[in-house]
């Protein structure tokens, strides 16, 4: 019974190693992931402001045609002046010429803006461009870091695996059966250490006649309480 007691502490403490082995792993892989995003949102960021740039390039150009366009038209009615022969008709055409002029000063007015929203765009590519190639350019290397250190955890992981698995092979497979599910139940934590009559997996006070059936050391008992099997030990070992 002594010797099943102890192949059961020695298969928890493999399981918590293996348990601690995975969270550190799972760490490094989300930092690993997060490595990936986070160039991945550069990049994305970047496309962003660069296509904004091309959008205020095109607005631009567009406001630039029509300049010309009110450019040509209040030419042509300057010449059709010459060919009027009515005061009335003059007037008409000289309010049209006005009210183009006008039109003109406006589309000038719009262009200036673009040309500094252009400016400041330019400069967020640039910032976010500069970004992107840092952020890229060491991804790599951090990367094979992580990845390093994962395989690294991975082959750990692997020997305490078959670590585990040799050691279950040599209990009775109802033994294994039980205190897997015990494991799954109390949070990892199969076993509890019963000391001075008390059950140190839940801190219940443990009732007196199986407290001293536990230094018989004949069957495996559990606590009333927390059903965790216990393992006496008494003062600290
Ligand atoms: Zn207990």
């Amino acid at each position: 019974m002594k010797k099943k007691l102890e192949m059961l502490e020695e298969l928890q403490e493999v399981d918590q190693l293996i348990d601690s082995l995975k969270l550190s792993q799972d760490a490094l892989k989300n930092e690993l992931n997060d490595i990936a995003r986070s160039v991945n949102d550069a990049g994305e960021e970047l496309s962003l402001v660069k296509a904004r740039l091309v959008q205020l390039e095109q607005e631009k150009t567009e406001l630039e045609a029509l300049h010309s366009a009110e450019l040509e038209n209040i030419q042509r009615s300057e010449a059709n002046m010459k060919e009027i022969k009515t005061n009335k008709e003059f007037q008409a055409v000289g309010r049209e010429i006005t009210a183009a002029r006008k039109q003109v000063a406006d589309i000038e007015e719009q262009v200036l803006q673009k040309i500094t929203q252009i400016e400041e765009v330019s400069a967020e590519v640039a910032a976010k461009s500069a970004l992107f190639d840092e952020l890229s350019g060491n991804s790599a290397g951090r990367s094979e870091e992580k990845q390093a250190e994962i395989n690294k955890i991975q082959q750990d992981l692997d020997a305490d695996v078959a670590r585990r698995e040799a050691l279950a092979k040599g209990m009775p497979a109802n033994l294994v059966k039980r205190f897997s599910a015990l494991r799954d139940q109390r949070r990892g934590q199969a076993l509890a250490i019963a000391r001075d009559g008390y059950c140190m997996g839940c801190n219940m006070q443990l009732p007196p006649q199986l407290y001293n059936n536990l230094f018989k050391f004949e069957e495996l008992l559990t606590c009333p309480h927390c059903q965790r099997i216990l393992i006496l030990k008494q003062q600290s070992l």
